[in-house]
């Protein structure tokens, strides 16, 4: 990609103090490894983005929320990474409704649907991720998933459109959205009316749980692997002898194998060969094959 005429055509769009060249996606994954994004951008507004869609067409460009389920190769990725985050927040009640945009974060969604008595998102309140990504991916814990509460999502086309999407295709970790262009920009939540008293000591309990059994203390993408029909990673990993298993600074979390960590400046590479080894490993002893739940980019 040339990054200076790209540049040039962004900036008919987006203010110059908002692009950014050779951006380090570490500073912007929670894994806080990987390489620079040749170019970085932050809109400002709902124009902007049907704008840059369209600019954008012929060039490698993707959408980021929170960065928690995402792992930039050390390569780098060379195109457009277009970061939708504090701009895109705004969360707005409506009787039993609420309407997020796609940068707001998810703990932030599941604390105004408590202090409205509104339950539903106790099980999204500990997910780091906003509601862009948890949409895209169908994010769910402890029994929840976004397909109970989403209702409706508001998106862009390729050509800059506003579409209206009711039928989501959600499915284990995935959506229309994972296999379209389209960028999410609001979605809207149908919740019910609960106890508040019972939804925060709902949210408290499932807290309290992730603290205990995941490796919080350490950056990661949380669970690296999707769990294969009939088993669970973490537990495959760890009957194949992996837990703590290291590649550099990258390590198979000795709390959680599910996890893997960044556990000592590791590189994008190290978490990518140890994903491979413990792959092949799982694969040699029980026949079963794992597929990441981390969205690579660049490789
Ligand atoms: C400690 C920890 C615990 C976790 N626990 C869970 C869990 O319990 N359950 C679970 O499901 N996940 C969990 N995750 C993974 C992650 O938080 C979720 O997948 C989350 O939904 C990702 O949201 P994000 O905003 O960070 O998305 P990102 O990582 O920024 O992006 C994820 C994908 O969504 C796309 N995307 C993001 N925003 C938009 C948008 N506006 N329009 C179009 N596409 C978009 C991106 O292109 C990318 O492909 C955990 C992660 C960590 C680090």
């Amino acid at each position: 990609m040339d990054i200076k005429s790209v540049k040039e055509k962004i900036k008919t769009v987006i203010d110059e103090k908002n692009i950014f060249e050779n951006e380090p996606m570490s500073r912007h994954c929670t894994f806080k490894a990987g390489g620079n994004a040749s170019l970085f951008v932050i809109p400002e507004n709902q124009e902007q983005i049907a704008s840059l869609c369209k600019v954008l067409a012929d060039v490698p460009y993707m959408f980021m929320g929170n960065g928690s389920n995402l792992l930039f190769a050390d390569e780098g990725y060379d195109g457009v990474v277009v970061s939708l985050g504090n701009k895109f927040s705004n969360i707005e009640v409506k009787g039993n409704e609420i309407i997020a945009e796609s940068g707001a974060l998810l703990s932030k969604v599941a604390q105004t649907a408590y202090k409205n008595g509104l339950g539903g998102m106790e099980f999204a309140s500990g997910i780091p991720g906003s509601i862009g990504g948890a949409v895209y991916m169908n994010a769910g814990a402890y029994g929840g998933e976004m397909k109970d509460i989403v209702t409706k999502t508001y998106c862009v086309g390729e050509s800059g459109n506003i579409l209206e999407i009711i039928d989501h295709q959600f499915g284990y970790r995935h959506s229309l959205f994972t296999d379209s262009s389209l960028v999410i920009l609001k979605t809207v939540l149908t919740l019910a009316p609960k106890d508040k008293a019972k939804i925060k000591e709902e949210m408290d309990e499932l807290n309290k749980r992730r603290r205990e059994k995941q490796p919080l203390e350490y950056p990661s993408a949380g669970s690296t692997f999707k769990r294969p029909e009939g088993y669970f990673a973490g537990k495959l990993i760890e009957d194949a002898g992996l837990k703590g298993f290291r590649v550099g600074g990258a390590m198979v979390s000795k709390k959680h194998s599910g996890f893997v960590i960044n556990y000592d400046n590791a590189t994008a590479t190290d978490i990518l060969n140890l994903m491979e080894q413990v792959k092949s490993k799982v694969y040699m002893q029980f026949g079963v094959e794992l597929e990441p739940e981390v969205k690579i980019i660049g490789r």
